[in-house]
């Protein structure tokens, strides 16, 4: 089962995917930092129902407003 990421075409893996919550679509995210794996997307919170999401980033371009509520899960040094 070949799945395809809804944003870059390439293949998906069994890890590293998640589901965006506007399109439904399935993409690239790292769920940790030392994965091997570029973001499709980014983590989103939600302050109404406070609970945390994924949104792909062609939807993130298309919902400027959505900017404000994401989570900068990149360019952090630890
Ligand atoms: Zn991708
Ligand atoms: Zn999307």
């Amino acid at each position: 089962m070949a799945e395809i990421c809804d944003v870059c075409g390439e293949p998906l893996g069994e890890n590293n995917v998640s589901r965006c919550l506007i399109c439904g679509g399935r993409f690239h995210m790292a769920w940790s930092i030392d994965a091997p794996v570029k973001n499709c997307g980014q983590a989103w919170f939600d302050e109404r129902s406070c609970s945390l999401g994924f949104i792909c980033t062609p939807c993130i371009s298309e919902n400027p407003q959505l900017r404000r509520s994401l989570i900068d899960t990149g360019g952090t040094p630890f």
